[in-house]
């Protein structure tokens, strides 16, 4: 198979691949790449769960196929464990890793920003010039904000009055200064966006996480938890009980209040139907859908939200031949956004992928599951798992009876697992 690449001198640099200007070369004479005949070319676009992972096992499991991934950030923050970043108990720098392990296994990691997919020619656009060609192509774009639905919002967060702090990075480090700013006896309120968003439970460990902040370091301080949902959407009995033994009088819980509006001229100001909420701090998260790049490629084919997927091979529906994996997919029945199943679907399709590449037939009968840890306190950690097979009438994953479980208390123990969890998956991901 022939590929090309034509990438600015920077972005080769950044690739590991010491060539000048713009250009177009075969594949087969760069640094890195398998030797013997390739099977195909992947690109990859997206490094965080999804993306990554898939980058590894197809360079892992294919051998000679030939992987670029390209990521626009300089390296990899996790959202899991961020909550911890706002609570103060973690650094930024503790939930940060590089791609070298994955530039050692011999895949291309190109810095950059894919502002195009040309799906008939089979390339890729770079925003920053320069094109790629591949045989498959994987997105893994994670989710974007639905700016227009909370009037003021995007003016809010780009002025850094107001913070959404969902996607790990500056925006994690900006809320947990605004806390550390507050004196005691402020008001910090959050919103939780209605289902489906990234991490069902997310929302609510942050609420603990800031409210175990408080309840230490500035303990006449309030939290209102805004919430757009008529109830907690996940591990609800467990936090519910956290909220009422440990945060009691810290935290106060209002379901059904989807935040329409925010002001931030000179003071803090959440709009709901029924109240104007104001706060010295305020957490935004806002409503979601697949990443810009699904979009504009047109792959949001499921509520005009989300990518419809062929489970088998994780290929949209609306374009076989591209490969839609993690937050940005509709999901299964019961079927979590969160970086542990991004992780499975990359499995997934990696296999599907090289099996395609090759000529063979896909695995007809996966299995995934999913296990996301919830800190209660800066220690202690709830859990919940599922798993999830392949059925083959209905054409999608469900749960398997029985399987799965939920903590019955929170507990330190898990709290040790919840950081090897961590930290286990950022190597399985990064070849670290
Ligand atoms: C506070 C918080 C806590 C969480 N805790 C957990 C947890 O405990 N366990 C768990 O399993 N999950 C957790 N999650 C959810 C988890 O972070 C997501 O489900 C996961 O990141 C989804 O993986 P993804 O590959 O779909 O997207 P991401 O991991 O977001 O990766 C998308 C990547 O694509 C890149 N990208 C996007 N568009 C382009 C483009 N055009 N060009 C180049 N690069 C691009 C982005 O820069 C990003 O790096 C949490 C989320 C949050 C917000």
């Amino acid at each position: 198979m022939t590929q090309d690449i034509r990438l600015s001198r920077r972005q080769m640099m950044g690739a590991g691949l010491a060539l000048g200007g713009l250009s177009t070369l075969g594949l087969a004479g760069c640094a890195g790449v398998a030797r013997g005949p390739s099977i195909g070319h992947v690109v990859v676009v997206g490094g965080g769960f999804g993306g990554a992972t898939a980058a590894r096992y197809l360079k892992m499991w294919g051998g000679s196929i030939e992987v670029t991934l390209i990521e626009r950030g300089a390296s990899f923050v996790s959202c899991p464990i961020s909550n911890l970043v706002v609570g103060g108990f973690k650094r930024i720098e503790d939930v940060t890793r590089g791609y070298d392990g994955l530039k050692a296994m011999g895949i291309r990691v190109v810095q950059g920003e894919v502002s195009a997919i040309d799906a008939s020619g089979r390339r890729v656009r770079l925003a920053g010039g320069g094109e790629l060609a591949y045989d498959r192509l994987v997105l893994s774009p994670g989710i974007d904000f639905m700016w227009e639905t909370v009037g003021g919002l995007q003016a809010a967060v780009d002025s850094g009055r107001v913070t959404h702090a969902w996607k790990a990075g500056p925006q994690t480090v900006a809320l947990r200064r605004q806390l550390e700013a507050m004196p005691d006896g402020g008001v910090v309120a959050m919103s939780i966006p209605r289902a489906p968003y990234r991490c069902p439970p997310g929302p609510y460990e942050r609420a603990c996480l800031i409210a175990a902040y408080l309840k230490q370091s500035k303990p006449r301080s309030k939290l209102l938890v805004l919430d757009a949902n008529p109830e907690i959407q996940s591990k609800k009995a467990l936090f519910e009980k956290a909220w009422r033994d440990l945060y009691r009088g810290l935290i106060e819980y209002r379901p059904n209040a989807e935040v329409k509006e925010v002001s931030s001229g000179s003071g803090l100001v959440a709009r709901t139907d029924f109240d104007d909420v104001k706060a010295d701090v305020l957490n935004v998260i806002p409503p979601q859908r697949a990443g810009d790049l699904a979009r504009s490629a047109g792959l949001l084919n499921m509520n005009s939200r989300w990518v419809g997927v062929d489970w088998l091979t994780l290929e949209a529906t609306a374009a076989p031949g591209i490969h839609v994996l993690g937050d940005a997919t509709f999901p299964a029945p019961a079927m979590p956004k969160s970086g542990h199943m991004a992780n499975q679907h990359a499995k997934v399709a990696a296999a599907a992928i090289i099996a395609l590449l090759e000529g063979k037939a896909v695995n007809p009968t996966p299995v995934v599951m999913n296990t996301c840890y919830s800190f209660i306190t800066a220690r202690d950690v709830v859990h919940v798992a599922s798993v999830h097979q392949f059925d083959a009438a209905e054409g999608t994953f469900k749960p398997v009876p029985g399987s799965g479980g939920l903590s019955v208390a929170a507990n330190q123990i898990e709290g040790r697992y919840a950081l090897s969890w961590a930290e286990n998956i950022w190597a399985d991901m990064l070849a670290i």
